[in-house]
C-alpha cells in the first residue's frame, strides 16, 4: 500500500542530513558541554556552530539571545509566565493581548494566567482566520504588558502581518511575542526585520527532531526563567543541553532556509493542485485566501463528511491527514479554529487539514486526490447530514 504523509503541521520527518549530523553525539562525543574535561570541551565547537546556524537562520544579532528549550510549548509558557513575574506580579501591568486562534500552548497558558487574575483580551479573527490590526490598536491600554500573536496558524496556515502588529505594540511601548512554530522553515522569518521581542520555534516542524526548540529574546532583555537549576544557558534556562538535538536543529534550520524558494514553488504548486482538486468537489470550501497562507497548508470543510470518518478512510488508504479537532474517545469535538472563524457547527465538524512538505511528490498528491474523492463519495453516501446527491456525485466526481 502507498503511504502519503500530509500532516506536516503536526510534525515532520527529520531531514536525513540533520539525522546524520546528530549521530556522533550519542556514543562518541557524549560529554556534558559544561564539564571541564576533554569530553565536555570537545563539544563546544559543535554547539557553537549549531547556535550560529540558529542565529543566522532567524536573522538574530549579536546582542540578542537565542535560548534552547525543550519545545515551543515551553518557549510560549516561558514568555507568558516570565512576563507575569516581571510585569504583572509587580503590579506594574495586568493585561495580555492574544488572538482567539492561538495554539493551546499560548491559549491555555493565557487561561491559566487569567485564573491568577490577569486580564486577557483575545482578538477575534475574520472568515480568513486573520485579525484586524485596528482591533489590536484599540485593545492596547496603559496596563498592557504583552501582545502574543502567532506568525502563522497551525490549522489554516493564515499568515499574520507580524511586522505591522509588532509595530503597533511598540508604538504604545508594549512588548511583542510571536509563536512562529508554523512559519519557521516555510516562509522567510527574520526577527530583526519583523521587530519582535520574543519568538518561539520548534525543530520538529522544520524537519528537525522532536523535543527541542528555542526562544529568541531581543537585546537579551530580562525574562524571569521558567526553569531554575544549574545555570545552563547563562542561567536563563537550566537543564543539561541536549547536544545531538541542538546540532540537528541547527542543521535542519540551515537546510530549511535553503529550501524556502523550493517551498514557495514546488510545495505551493502541489498544495494548489490538491486544493484545486478538492474545490472541484461540490460543497467543499477552503479557509483563507491562498496568498495569505503558508504554502503547504489547506484547511477544507467537506459538507456531509465528518472529519474523523474522513481520516479513518484516508488512513486505510495509507494517507495521513488531520482534522485539527480535539478528539476524545467518547466525545467528538468540532474544530475550534473553524468555530473561531465563524463556521457553522455543521461545517466545523467536517474539517480536514492537509499539510505538505518538501518531501511530498507529485505522484503522492495525485494518489491523495484520487483517494480523497473516493472517500467523499463513500462517506456522503452514508451521511445523514448530506441527504441530497449533487450533480455528478454518483459518477465518482
Ligand atoms: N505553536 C504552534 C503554532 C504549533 O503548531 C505547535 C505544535 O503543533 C506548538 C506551538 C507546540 O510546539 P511543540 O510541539 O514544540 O511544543
Amino acid at each position: 500500500m502507498k503511504k502519503v504523509y500530509l500532516d506536516n503541521n503536526a510534525t515532520t520527518m527529520v531531514d536525513p542530513e540533520a539525522y546524520e549530523a546528530m549521530q556522533p553525539f550519542f556514543c562518541e562525543k557524549y560529554g556534558n558541554p559544561n564539564s571541564l574535561h576533554d569530553y565536555g570541551s570537545q563539544i563546544s565547537p559543535y554547539l557553537r556552530k549549531a547556535m550560529d546556524q540558529l542565529y543566522d537562520g532567524l536573522g538574530a544579532g549579536d546582542m540578542d539571545d537565542i535560548v534552547i528549550t525543550s519545545c515551543a510549548t515551553e518557549s510560549n509558557n516561558w514568555v507568558l509566565k516570565g512576563i507575569y513575574f516581571d510585569k504583572i506580579v509587580t503590579g506594574e501591568k495586568n493585561h495580555i493581548i492574544t488572538t482567539s486562534v492561538e495554539h493551546p500552548a499560548v491559549g491555555h497558558t493565557c487561561s491559566f494566567l487569567e485564573r491568577l487574575g490577569v486580564k486577557v483580551t483575545r482578538l477575534d479573527v475574520n472568515s480568513d482566520g486573520l485579525i484586524n490590526p485596528d482591533d489590536l490598536k484599540n485593545a492596547i491600554d496603559d496596563k498592557t504588558a504583552l501582545v502574543s500573536i502567532m506568525w502563522a496558524n497551525n490549522e489554516t496556515g493564515a499568515i499574520f502581518p507580524i511586522k505591522e502588529l509588532a509595530g503597533i505594540a511598540h508604538e504604545r511601548g508594549v512588548l511583542f511575542h510571536t509563536d512562529a512554530v508554523q512559519a519557521v522553515g516555510k516562509i522567510k522569518v527574520n526577527v530583526i526585520d519583523a521587530g519582535v521581542d520574543f519568538l518561539s520555534f520548534s525543530a520538529h516542524k522544520f524537519h528537525g527532531p522532536k523535543g527541542v526548540g528555542g526562544l529568541y529574546i531581543k537585546n537579551s532583555q530580562k525574562l524571569t526563567p521558567l526553569l531554575h537549576g544549574g545555570e545552563h544557558m547563562g542561567g536563563r534556562r537550566s537543564g543539561t543541553l541536549n547536544v545531538p538535538y541542538i546540532v540537528a536543529m541547527g542543521k535542519a534550520l540551515d537546510i530549511a532556509n535553503k529550501f524556502l524558494t523550493f517551498e514557495d514553488s514546488h510545495v505551493r504548486r502541489l498544495r494548489d493542485k490538491l486544493e484545486d482538486a478538492l474545490l472541484e468537489i461540490p460543497d467543499v470550501t477552503v479557509v483563507g485566501k491562498r496568498e495569505h497562507r503558508t504554502p503547504n497548508t489547506i484547511l477544507a470543510s467537506i459538507k456531509g463528511v465528518e472529519g474523523e470518518a474522513m481520516l479513518w478512510d484516508l488512513n486505510k488508504a495509507g494517507i495521513a491527514a488531520s482534522t485539527g479537532s480535539a478528539c476524545a474517545s467518547e466525545t467528538l469535538e468540532s474544530n475550534p479554529i473553524m468555530e473561531a472563524i465563524g463556521a457553522s457547527d455543521d461545517l466545523a465538524h467536517t474539517a480536514l487539514r492537509l499539510s505538505l512538505s518538501r518531501f511530498n511528490t507529485e505522484e503522492e498528491i495525485d494518489y491523495a486526490i484520487e483517494e480523497i474523492k473516493k472517500a467523499v463519495v463513500r462517506l456522503r453516501s452514508i451521511s445523514s447530514s448530506f441527504a441530497y446527491a449533487p450533480k455528478g456525485y454518483k459518477s465518482g466526481l
